[in-house]
């Protein structure tokens, strides 16, 4: 596969390190590789390179710099807010998710109910909403953490989390999102809110995979997930991963200096593409919330035929993006997020999600355009169902 050809609209799955990221985090993995705790002017360097990270990422948030800790992944820092605040509070045996959020909360969830937790999953409709009314009936004085995502990584639903909040506050719970998939693509300011815990990645915004951020909202109460020295102020051990920091950092910078500009830009990508594609397939459906979504997210489904089957051949055009139903031991397992949505069987397996980037052209969408109208009704004609 030639990378030059590569038409990449996976970028919810993970995105390019932008050239500012590459370029900044390189010399602390060739020059200024100093350990940020070493007592020495070296090591000094780069524990002031992870300082200036926290108030990059802060900056993004719209945050303090000391209630950034940064972290392995999204996924240690989901895990890292809930772990927490079951610990904090051990009479609070209970905990509020939704049913569409990312295999790192709910296969925590998963393991917390076989330790004897009790999780309740919010439902959603055939948009992917949640009720906030059903929410509140949820949430008790027993309740610990309630978590929702910001952003959905299938459909790019975006979730009414300060109202959720709220309703948590008002039964003595906390609450988390997972912003993954939020964070650098719409606007977040923690100044103006009452979430308590919010994760990131830097992956998902131009930085590299391995590093990620929990933002601890001050005076929140945190027992540390992982244990051992006192980086991070104590909050999470483990010697800092300097590059990764800082290039999350720049990430940060770049993701907010262009943000307005960019979800102009690829949400105007996005909408000829779904709207070209509409067009050209035969009964398409849009999976999802049209009107509160991430600028660069469409999920489409295109019924009676397999989105493995369109993925394939897809390929040699290039084109990358991701489908609803995953492999996972020979069978096609559909997706968890559009099965909650009630969207028939007969288009999760066709569905596929073009996600996209400010990296992404004109240019490729009229590719994308071009070539998979032909590939839909010729996988229709060939289709099992008879259509
Ligand atoms: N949460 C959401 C919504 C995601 O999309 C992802 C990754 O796809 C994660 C969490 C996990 O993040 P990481 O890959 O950094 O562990």
């Amino acid at each position: 596969m030639d990378p030059a050809k590569i038409i990449y609209v996976d970028n919810n799955a993970t995105t390019a390190v932008a050239p500012e990221v590459l370029e900044a985090m390189m010399p602390f993995m060739t020059t200024w590789y100093g350990n940020p705790s070493s007592p020495h002017p070296f090591g000094d360097y780069a524990k002031r390179a992870v300082d200036h990270a926290h108030g990059q990422v802060a900056t993004l948030l719209g945050c303090d710099p000391d209630e950034i800790i940064f972290t392995g992944c999204g996924t240690e820092s989901d895990n890292a807010a809930i772990l927490s605040a079951l610990e904090i509070d051990p009479k609070r045996r209970r905990i509020v998710s939704t049913a569409v959020e990312h295999p790192a909360i709910l296969s925590l969830c998963d393991v917390l109910r076989r330790r004897g937790y009790h999780v309740d999953l919010l439902p959603v409709d055939h948009h992917g909403r949640i009720n906030l009314d059903q929410l509140r009936g949820l949430v008790t004085d027993e309740t610990a953490i309630v978590s929702i995502m910001w952003a959905n990584n299938e459909t790019g639903n975006l979730y009414p989390v300060e109202e959720a909040a709220r309703i948590a506050h008002a039964k003595g719970a906390l609450f988390h999102t997972d912003a993954v998939q939020a964070a650098g693509k719409i606007p977040i300011n923690l100044k103006d809110s009452v979430i308590d815990f919010l994760s990131l990645s830097g992956h998902k915004l131009h930085a590299p995979k391995g590093v990620g951020a929990l933002f601890k909202r001050r005076f929140v109460p945190f027992n540390q997930f992982i244990i051992g020295g006192h980086q991070e102020r104590g909050l999470r051990a483990g010697t800092e991963n300097v590059a990764g920091i800082v290039a999350l950092g720049q990430a940060a910078d770049l993701a907010r200096a262009h943000m307005a500009e960019e979800r102009t830009y690829v949400a105007g990508l996005r909408d000829h593409l779904e709207r070209e594609l509409l067009a050209s397939c035969p009964d398409p459906v849009v999976n999802g919330n049209p009107e509160h979504r991430l600028p660069n997210t469409t999920n489409i489904s295109f019924k009676y035929i397999e989105g493995e089957s369109i993925l394939f051949l897809m390929h040699p055009f290039g084109i990358c993006a991701s489908s609803g139903s995953a492999c996972t031991s020979g069978s096609l397992e559909p997706s968890h997020v559009l099965r909650a949505m009630g969207v028939p069987q007969i288009a999760i397996h066709g569905s596929i999600r073009f996600s996209l980037s400010r990296f992404n052209t004109r240019a490729e969408m009229d590719v994308i355009i071009a070539k998979l109208p032909p590939i839909i009704h010729r996988l229709r004609q060939i289709s099992p169902y008879g259509r």
